[in-house]
């Protein structure tokens, strides 16, 4: 992440200081701007790029940037010393590098910004396998759903069938829904590898790029990639349709972005 390195022994991130001047000056950059499209134009401009990063063997980053990277450094309260996890933000155990006045003003102009344009989404209600995952006994899809124990919000997926009808009548039931949220994406992202027709086309699954997208945005790419995905308990298994259109769609918006 642009502003600090990954200290792999600690498992933390350390403050990169060459680089979190450039963060400093993006979210000043923004507070004049109040666009994330000119913020990237003047960065092109000036030359800088995004973070330059190994994956998996190959170099990743290093690109001019666009209105989405810019927007994804605004929104990321990892810059103010904190992490974002199911739509809740924490303390985290890393240094902010941007102050907290900034950063909510540049909150803020983002807000309005999404406000004017009507493009406002409930991330919270954003759950990464809703419309595709099913239930292999029922054949129903299975739906987003959470529980909250003791304060802690566990999310599942649930047979809709079995919420509907009963819980006697589906050995399914329901899922922890970050594991199988896991589960899939690694799992998408290691079938596209080994497929020789999709290998190394970066279909954004299960790299760096896939890390920073919204919540929405993965959930797009992920509904491009995959029709459904089955979960049959009985088996223990978790079968995976893809949808070979939609990996040809998401290719070419993938070039015409380039
Ligand atoms: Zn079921």
């Amino acid at each position: 992440m642009l502003g600090y390195d990954r200290d792999k022994e600690a498992k933390a991130l350390v403050v990169n200081e060459e680089e979190a001047k450039i963060v400093r000056l993006i979210f000043e950059l923004y507070l004049q701007k109040q666009s994330t499209l000119e913020v990237a134009k003047e960065l092109n401009a000036r030359g800088v790029r995004t973070k330059r990063h190994i994956y998996k063997d190959r170099t990743c980053g290093d690109r001019p940037f666009v209105k989405k990277s810019v927007g994804d450094i605004i929104n990321n309260y990892t810059y103010i010393g904190k992490v974002k996890y199911a739509g809740e933000v924490y303390d985290g155990v890393h240094k902010g590098i941007v102050s907290p006045h900034v950063f909510a003003r540049a909150q803020k102009i983002m807000g309005e910004n999404h406000v004017h344009r009507g493009t406002i989404k409930n991330t919270k209600g954003t759950t990464l396998l809703k419309h595709i995952l099913w239930c292999g006994h029922c054949k129903t899809r299975m739906v987003p759903t959470y529980a909250a124990k003791k304060n802690i919000k566990y999310r599942y997926y649930v047979c809709y069938k079995a919420q509907s009808t009963g819980y006697e009548s589906c050995p399914v039931r329901s899922v922890n829904a970050q594991f199988m949220e896991n589960f899939v994406v690694e799992k998408v992202g290691a079938i596209i590898n080994q497929t020789p027709e999709w290998k190394g086309k970066n279909l954004i699954i299960n790299t760096p790029a896939w890390d920073v997208l919204y919540p929405q945005e993965r959930r797009r790419v992920l509904n491009l990639l995959v029709r459904a995905i089955v979960y049959e308990h009985d088996a223990k298994k978790i079968s995976i349709e893809f949808n070979s259109e939609g990996i040809e769609e998401l290719q070419k918006e993938l070039a015409d972005a380039l």
